[in-house]
């Protein structure tokens, strides 16, 4: 029974180191992909808000700009009169300084502005119109789209799309028609409120990709190292685990000082082998074997040679009986020996043999002196009489008590044939 459980027990830690690594790894994933889902939320945000950023302060910076009517700037480098504007009196100025100032109006500004700025990104913020003054401000399709969809009253575009083999980020607002817009557009007229233009913002995802790849990349080399040395843990812990459980087992089976099986353990051999015995019509037959005169060893050299004595017997018995026999210690100073499929001639050679062994087995007591030891046996084999543990077990301590009766260092048979 105690097997069992142990066997059990054994199984059940393999299965629950088992279920503890899935359970590891079903949470280290779940927590990995939720983490890298949060991430990639968190690097989408950084892309939109960066195109808001640039969009709105762009947008700020044109309602300012075109509210005050544009602004004077030194000509000169990259800064020369705006053709279209040609026809404003006040285009070039003069300061009493003698400096030259010439107007420039929010997209003349801006296409200055981003030139220097596009130079170092593939970021890209521009003007467009349905019918723009400068060619760079026409439309592409998507802009265009962007554009009538704004007529409809949206306030805003945005789109993550792939343009030219490139995952970007794109913002569009609008730009409605106001009456300084003919000051350059002519031809407009009044436009009302029709949206005759848009603020195109493209922001490039290549770096925060980059970025974010190199996070997910030591993200899995983290939490792969923390999977694996849960699963190192738990498997350390199986198998100390284990060979704990053995310990213990062999704790709970065996006697400490000779090694044999203990009591417990000897009996519920011996109701196994009852029973194989039983099923399957094969001989069977017990040796219940105590040493002669312990005590007087005891009383004469001292409990530690008597314990010798002891660890010897049990080695000697080892020694003499066959694999498929089960030597225990019983009591003190009393021995059960197993002997399936053997009948009772085979024992007696067993019993005759054990009995040899001993007297040739004698035991050292210190300086030089040796202590010769003898035992006594009583025998009893399976039967339709004795067909349970117990009767067996009284037949051969009955045999065993003959033989010492009869003088010791012998064996007895349960039906009382005396060698
Ligand atoms: P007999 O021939 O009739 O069997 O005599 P005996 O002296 O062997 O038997 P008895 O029952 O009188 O004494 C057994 C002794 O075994 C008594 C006990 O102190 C001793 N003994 C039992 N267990 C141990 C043990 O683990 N170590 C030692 N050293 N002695 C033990
Ligand atoms: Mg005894
Ligand atoms: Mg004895």
């Amino acid at each position: 029974m105690l097997r069992i459980v142990y066997l059990y027990q054994i199984r059940f830690l393999h299965l629950a180191v088992l279920f503890g690594i899935v359970c590891w790894s079903a949470i280290l994933g779940g927590l990995y992909s939720w983490a890298a889902r949060t991430e990639l939320a968190h690097h989408d945000r950084l892309i939109e808000l960066k195109a808001l950023a640039l969009g709105r302060q762009t947008q700020s910076l044109r309602r300012w700009i075109g509210g005050h009517g544009g602004v004077y700037v030194e000509t000169g480098g990259d800064v020369a009169p705006v053709e279209h504007l040609a026809g404003l009196e006040d285009r070039d100025i003069r300061t009493p300084g003698g400096r030259t100032l010439t107007l420039l109006n929010f997209p003349s500004l801006l296409r200055r502005i981003v030139e220097e700025f596009e130079a170092d990104t593939n970021d890209r913020i521009r003007l467009i119109s349905y019918d723009p003054i400068n060619p760079s401000g026409l439309p592409d399709p998507w802009e265009k789209a962007g554009l009538d969809m704004l007529q409809d009253g949206n306030e805003e575009i945005r789109e993550r799309v792939v343009k030219d083999g490139r995952e970007v980020f794109r913002l569009l607002y609008p730009i409605r028609f106001q009456p300084r817009c003919v000051r350059c557009h002519e031809d407009w007229g009044n436009a009302g409120q029709k949206v005759v233009g848009g603020l195109s913002v493209i922001v490039d995802n290549t770096p925060y990709d980059q970025s974010y790849s190199r996070l997910v990349r030591n993200m899995r080399a983290g939490y792969l190292g923390i999977w694996l040395s849960g699963v190192i843990g738990l498997l350390i812990f199986d198998f100390f685990g284990a060979k704990l459980l053995r310990k213990l087992e062999y704790a709970s089976t065996h006697d400490r000082l000779t090694g044999l099986k203990n009591r417990a353990a000897i009996e519920r051999r011996l109701d196994e082998e009852i029973q194989r015995a039983e099923r399957y019509q094969t001989p069977l037959s017990v040796l219940l074997l105590d040493i002669d005169h312990f005590k007087r060893i005891n009383d004469r050299y001292g409990h530690h040679i008597g314990d010798e004595t002891l660890r010897i017997v049990g080695s000697t018995l080892k020694m003499l009986i066959r694999k498929t026999d089960t030597a225990g210690r019983f009591g003190g100073e009393e021995f059960l020996i197993l002997t399936p499929n053997t009948d009772m001639d085979s024992s007696e050679m067993l019993a005759n043999r054990i009995l040899d062994g001993f007297r040739s087995a004698p035991v050292r007591a210190g300086k030089g002196s040796t202590i010769s030891i003898t035992a006594s046996i009583g025998v009893s084999s399976f039967s339709e009489q004795l067909n349970d543990a117990e009767k067996l077990l009284k037949s051969a301590d009955k045999a065993l008590y003959r033989a010492k009766d009869q003088g010791r260092d012998q064996f007895c048979m349960h039906n009382s044939r005396v060698l």
